[in-house]
Formats: C-alpha cells, sequence, structure tokens
C-alpha cells in the first residue's frame, strides 16, 4: 500500500506519493505561501495531497500513513506543532488531527532535520549506521540524531537543537533570543552578520563596499584570497567544529552526515572544523568515526516523511 510524505517548508511544500517500499512515485511542489497564515496554509497541504494523489491515480481511502516534515519546535508524540519561526500563526497546533481529518490518512508529523537523518539512514548516506547524526548548516543549523538506529527527539521533541549550543558568551545576538548561539556565529545568516559587520572596516577586503553580503559572497571572496574573508569562514568552521566535539564526546557516533549550503564552503570552513572538533572531544570518542556529505539531495526531506510514515504504520500495526 502507498505512503505520502510531505516537506513543509517555510518557502516550499513538497508532496509525494511513494510505493510500499519508500520509493518515491510522484511528487508534486507548490510555494508554501506562509506569510497568508495558518488556515491558508493548511488548505495548501490538503489540497497538494490531493493533488499528488490524483496525479498518482492513488485514492486516499488505499494509503496506509502520511508523514510530514516540518520546521521546530514541534512535539511528534502529542502531534503539535508548537512555534515554527518561518510558518506564522502556527502556535500549538494540533496537525495529525487536522490533516488526519481533512486527508482521511492517518498523518505523523515530525522535525524536519531528524526526519532527513532518518531518511539518510533507510536510505542514503548513513545505512547501516547505529549511531549517528545529521548535521545541516544553512540559514540555520539544525541535526537530527538516531540512537540504536532509531529517532532520538527527547522528551518534547526538541532535541537536536546544536544551532542553539552557547559556544559564545555575549556573542552575537540568535534568532532565539540568546547570544553566543553557534547558529548566530556558523550559519549562513551568522556568515553574513559578520562580513557585513567588519567589512566597512576594511577598504582593502573585496566584502568591502558590499551592501548586503551573503554568505555566498564570502565563500566567493575566500576563494579568489580575500583574508577578511578566509578569516570569517575560519571563524565560523572553528565554532562549529566546537559543537561538534561536544556532540562527538556527548553521543559517541559512528557517523555523522554534515550537509547544508554553507557545506559548500568547503576546506575553508572544514579545515578548521576538523581542527577544533579534534581539539574539544577525546580521541576515544572519536574512533573510527567517518564525517560524509548527505547522499540524497533535494528530496531528502521527502524520502524521510515518507520513511517515517512507513515506521508509524509498522508501529500501528504491532499494536
Ligand atoms: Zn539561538
Amino acid at each position: 500500500m502507498p505512503y505520502v510524505g510531505i516537506d513543509l517548508g517555510g518557502t516550499q511544500l513538497r508532496v509525494a506519493v511513494a510505493d510500499d517500499r519508500g520509493r518515491l512515485r510522484t511528487v508534486v511542489r507548490h510555494p508554501t505561501e506562509a506569510a497568508r497564515g495558518r488556515q491558508h496554509v493548511i488548505k495548501r497541504i490538503v489540497a497538494a495531497v490531493a493533488e499528488a494523489l490524483e496525479a498518482d491515480g492513488t485514492p486516499a481511502g488505499r494509503v496506509h500513513a502520511l508523514g510530514i516534515g516540518l520546521p521546530g519546535p514541534v512535539d511528534p508524540a502529542a502531534g503539535l506543532v508548537i512555534s515554527p519561526a518561518n510558518l506564522p500563526g502556527f502556535r500549538n497546533v494540533p496537525l495529525n488531527r487536522i490533516l488526519t481529518r481533512a486527508t482521511g490518512i492517518p498523518s505523523f508529523l515530525h522535525h524536519d532535520a531528524h526526519l532527513a537523518a532518518l531518511g539518510e539512514h533507510r536510505r542514503g548516506a548513513a545505512r547501516g549506521a547505529s549511531e549517528l547524526i545529521y548535521v545541516t548548516v544553512s540559514t540555520g543549523i539544525g541535526a537530527g540524531i538516531l540512537l540504536r538506529g532509531e529517532l532520538y527527539a527527547g522528551a518534547h521533541g526538541i532535541a537536536g537543537e546544536v544551532g542553539h549550543i552557547v559556544v559564545q558568551r555575549d556573542g552575537p545576538l540568535c534568532t532565539c533570543g540568546n547570544r553566543g548561539c553557534l547558529e548566530a556565529i556558523a550559519s549562513g545568516t551568522g556568515i553574513a552578520r559578520a562580513a557585513r559587520e567588519s567589512a566597512p572596516r576594511r577598504p582593502g577586503s573585496a566584502l568591502h563596499g558590499l551592501l548586503e553580503p551573503h554568505a555566498e559572497d564570502v565563500v566567493r571572496a575566500a576563494r579568489a584570497g580575500d583574508e577578511l574573508a578566509t578569516a570569517i569562514l575560519e571563524n565560523a568552521g572553528s565554532y562549529l567544529g566546537l559543537a561538534m566535539g561536544t556532540l562527538v564526546n556527548l553521543f559517541n557516533p559512528q557517523l555523522i552526515v554534515l550537509g547544508g549550503s554553507v557545506i559548500k564552503a568547503g576546506h575553508f570552513l572544514l579545515g578548521p572544523m576538523r581542527r577544533s572538533m579534534n581539539d574539544s572531544s577525546w580521541k576515544a570518542a572519536r574512533r573510527g568515526l567517518r564525517i560524509v556529505r548527505p547522499a540524497l539531495g533535494d528530496d531528502v526531506g521527502l524520502i524521510g516523511a515518507v520513511e517515517f510514515a512507513r515506521l508509524q504504520a509498522r508501529h500501528a500495526r504491532k499494536t
């Protein structure tokens, strides 16, 4: 029997219909239109599910389960969307119940970073690993954790908020309200902020005079040999490594999958990250540790959501 997987981001909504073995068969994509509020977004999800099922030639009544991944914080056990920063109007929304009622398909939500970890574990770069962490560094920084091959979400679904480990006391202000979070320093947003703040004082730098420097501008300038850009990436990499070293000591993983757009900065970021990770973790905790790139590309969220639906359906059959 088929499954439905949904990847709901602040910008894009993707819906897939997958076969019994989890292979994606039909995918539809639409803008989320998050700014238009909760009711509008929920309507769009329900309409996109109907569209995908129709394109696939599958009646809703034949679908086993629906899995949906979305930005945290969410509470998977309670089926609640708590308050994602980029989905305005979603405050304590019982989305499992709403989607189950609207589609007639048993629906299960989870944090998107966790589902990406699950997707890589079941079908991507992390197959066969039982203790693994998937870290994604892009606009924000998040992680999904699998222990003994199973998702670890914590008591209320908040585990894995690596981006909000405080790595610098009194450091830059984070979107969460704290200061010195990893995300405020090493995410794409943090790198852009560092460039914006330091470039005006460095007339010799290629970043000087850029009105709104982006993380990609910093990477491009570093590749061209710009000292300021190189130093910004080195600083970001070094703090990223500090947080990764903490994860390594805490969880002693076999595998870290490191993804997200910022990782494309390559050795400018990854060299300092490695050094700092090694300085801040035990050698014994790193024994046999592999750090790899994700294998699933843009569909990772959809594949993770489908795999989650398959797991939930299996749990339901057992109980
Ligand atoms: Zn924070």
